[in-house]
Order: structure tokens, then sequence, then C-alpha cells
């Protein structure tokens, strides 16, 4: 049996926070995990770039049932905190797009920020260790049982993550515990994830994979996002299709404005002063790919004959279902590719069950959520890993 003041049970993003921090103070800590590297998220992340953090990072950026839950964490360690950190380990990074930052080289060099950090902190990272159960113990804190030895800890820190990408040790133990603890969790389901399409619009959309259009998304509760779609063999994907899908429910439609800075009416009135004689089809093939065309036109969206005419033959009924379309054309999609391509889980540990400042339930002295298992999931841009970062930062301080 080891005994150590705190033991977390995940190494990934927010665990080897938490571990850093909680070293700092002068606790002895034990990271725990399965997986026969640690931070295995990270490094596959943001393409092996890892976003590790968005530089326009506020509460409004994260869904979670209280919405105020996310602010004190946030607030304590900022995204410029963590820009500082990884300045101090002299990490080239740049900046993508919408305050996206990835690092230049490797995701591998964040893993090494946090491995480096707590190796200064004396933290012990014991990979390869499955935990099997956790119970109270007798005298204090608790007892953990794991694949290779058991431990008793004053302070428990759960940071296994969520469901998503079960090949890299997803697994449900956080929620399992949360519930042996008597804290509700909140049903979980796959975010920034890809949707399936049902077989008719996958017909009708055969041949546009690889085709990317810059569009404004629509769920039905009225939430947008401003990125592109992207066309696949297997569905709809593109960063504003996985934002959407964080907001979408099965059944639902989503609505796609395929010419977001412009109104189409206005365009075509430049073209009817500008290009009479030129055909609808021909110019609207100046704003989109001309394979998306040929299908709005093949499943009927708008005529062929309306396609075919000169712009200023073209009537306002025309040039007004024609706007409505393009501007508010709607797919339902049949599901999401679930937890196995998601990068995130929705839902969780309640947050009503914990402290917003030290991360710890209400219900067990001593036992604490960070990360990803709790009901707190970011956009799409690095927001996940900065919830990672606060969370993980706010509770090492604590422990
Ligand atoms: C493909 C992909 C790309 C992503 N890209 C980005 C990005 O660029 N930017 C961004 O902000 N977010 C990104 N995310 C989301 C981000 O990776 C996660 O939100 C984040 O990693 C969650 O960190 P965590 O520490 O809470 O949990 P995790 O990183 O999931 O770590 C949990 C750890 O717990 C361990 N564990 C689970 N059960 C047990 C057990 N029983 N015993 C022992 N150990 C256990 C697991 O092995 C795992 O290592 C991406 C996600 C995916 C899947």
């Amino acid at each position: 049996m080891i005994t150590t003041d705190v033991l977390i049970i995940g190494a990934g993003a927010a665990g080897l926070m938490c571990a850093a921090q909680a070293g700092y103070r002068g606790k002895s800590v034990v990271v725990v995990d399965m997986g026969k590297k640690p931070a295995r998220k990270i490094l596959i992340s943001g393409g092996g770039r890892c976003n590790f953090t968005n530089q326009g990072t506020t509460p409004n950026h994260f869904i979670c049932q209280n919405p105020h839950f996310v602010k004190s964490a946030l607030s304590r360690f900022t995204a410029d905190n963590f820009i500082e950190l990884v300045d101090r380990h002299d990490i080239d990074y740049h900046h993508k797009t919408l305050g996206q930052l990835f690092c230049d080289n490797s995701a591998q060099d964040i893993v090494d920020v946090l491995l480096t950090e707590c190796d200064w902190a004396g933290v012990s990272v014991n990979l390869r260790t499955e935990v099997l159960s956790v119970r109270k113990g007798p005298e204090y804190g608790y007892l953990v049982k794991t694949s290779d030895k058991d431990y008793q800890c004053k302070s428990l820190v759960i940071a296994s993550g969520g469901l998503t990408m079960p090949k890299l040790g997803a697994s449900p133990i956080g929620y399992n515990i949360a519930k042996q603890f008597g804290l509700d969790v909140l049903p979980t389901i796959a975010a920034l994830v890809p949707f399936t399409l049902h077989d008719h619009d996958k017909k009708r959309f055969d041949g546009l994979s690889g085709i990317s259009i810059n569009c404004q998304v629509t769920s039905e509760d009225g939430v947008s996002f401003h990125e592109n779609i992207l066309f696949t063999h297997r569905g709809l994907s593109g960063p504003a299709i996985l934002q959407i899908s964080s907001y979408w429910q099965a059944g639902q439609a989503i609505t796609i404005n395929l010419l977001p800075d412009n109104a189409l009416n206005d365009i075509i009135n430049n073209w009817r002063a500008q290009q009479p004689q030129k055909s609808l089809k021909n110019l609207l093939a100046t704003l989109l790919p001309k394979r998306f065309i040929d299908v709005l036109i093949n499943d009927g969206t708008f005529a062929a004959k309306v396609a075919d005419k000169a712009v200023n033959q073209l009537n306002h009924g025309e040039i007004n279902n024609l706007a409505s379309a393009i501007h508010a054309w709607q797919i339902k999609p049949n599901g999401t590719e679930g937890y196995r391509t998601a990068e995130v889980t929705l839902g969780g540990i309640n947050t009503d069950e914990l402290s917003s400042k030290t991360f710890e339930t209400n219900k067990a002295k001593g036992l604490y959520f960070i990360g990803e298992v709790i009901d707190v999931t970011g956009h799409l841009g690095g927001f996940n890993f900065q919830w990672c970062w606060s969370s993980g930062w706010a509770c090492g301080q604590a422990v």
C-alpha cells in the first residue's frame, strides 16, 4: 500500500496540470494512468500540433448546465497564464485563426512542458496502471485499488476524461466513481463530431467529398457558427459542423447560409448591372463550387431552367426563391459518428455537485473532479484544453 497526499486518476491535460500545482505546494502527488504513454489525447490533438489554448477565451465559449460555473477557474488561470508557461519552456507556436494557438513543432512539446513541470514538482506518474475500484478509507481519505499497487490518499482527484476515442483509454470510471458517492451525472453524448447522413442525402452528395464551403450554420435553437463545412465520404464535417454538433439533437435540422457574407439579392443586382447576359449558373460558380451547384440543381433546390437563364431574365419571385434557398439551405443529419471520432463528451458530472473554486464535491470531503469528466464542454478552438488547464490549476491549489 502506497500512501500519498494526493492521488490523481488520469495523466491527461487536467490531471498533469493539477499534479504539478499540488506538487509545488509541497504535497506528495501520484498520478496513475492505464495508458502506456501519458497525455495521449494531447499528442493527437490539433492534427498533431495541439491547439493548446484560445486567446479569446470567455465563459461564453463553454456549454454547461450552469453557465456561471466556469467563470471562477477561467479567471484565475487564463489563456495568458498558459501562454506564459509555454513561453517559459521556450516552445514555438503560432496563431492560426480565431485566437487559436498551435505548436509550430509538435504536440509533444506541450506534453513535455507538463511532464517537466511534474518532474520539477516531485510528482510520480505511474503508467500502465488501471484504477479498478475506489472506496473511503476507514479513518480518512480514500483507498484506491489498481491493476498494479494499492494506494491510500487524503485527496483523490478524478481527471479521467470523457468517453471519446475509446482506443485511447477513454473509460466511464469517473462517472462510476461519482455515482458511487451519490453525485448526479448528467447524460453524456458525443460532441464536436461529424454528422452522418440519410441514404437520400448520401446519394445526392456523392461526388462532393473533399469540397469545403465557408458558411454560417445555425441550430434549431438559433446558435450559429461562421466557419467552413466539409463534405466527406462519410457525411458532413469541418469546423462549423463540429461546432454545431454540440447544439444538435436527433431529428433536428441544421440551417446553412451558403453565402453568409453578402445578400444574394444584392449580388444578383450587381450582376444584372455588370454582366446581364451571363447565366445564373455560371455566375454562381464564381461564389460556390460548381459540383455543389449541380447538386442543388439536381435536387430541385432551384430549377435547371432558372439556373440556365441570363441573370437579367430572372424575375423577382425567382430571385427571392433562390435567395431563400442559398441563405437558408437545410439538412437533417441522420446522426453523428459518435464517440469513435468525437473530440469531446457533452454532459458528465453535474457542476451543482462541485465547488467552482476548488472542484471538491460537497458529497465527499477530499474528492475532486476536473477536466472533461465534468459537465463543461468547450467550443472547438483550444477551449477544451484551456478548461483542463484552468480547472486543473484551481484544483491543484486546493487539494
Ligand atoms: C482527436 C482529438 C483532437 C482534439 N484536439 C483538441 C485541440 O486541438 N484543442 C483542444 O482544446 N481540445 C482538443 N481535443 C479535446 C481534448 O483533447 C480533451 O478535452 C482533453 O484531452 C480532456 O483532458 P482530460 O485531462 O480531462 O482527459 P483525458 O485527456 O481524456 O485524460 C484522461 C486520462 O484518464 C485515463 N483513464 C481513464 N480511465 C482510467 C482508469 N480506469 N484507470 C487509469 N487511467 C484511466 C486515460 O487513459 C486518460 O489518459 C481533442 C480531442 C480529440 C479526441
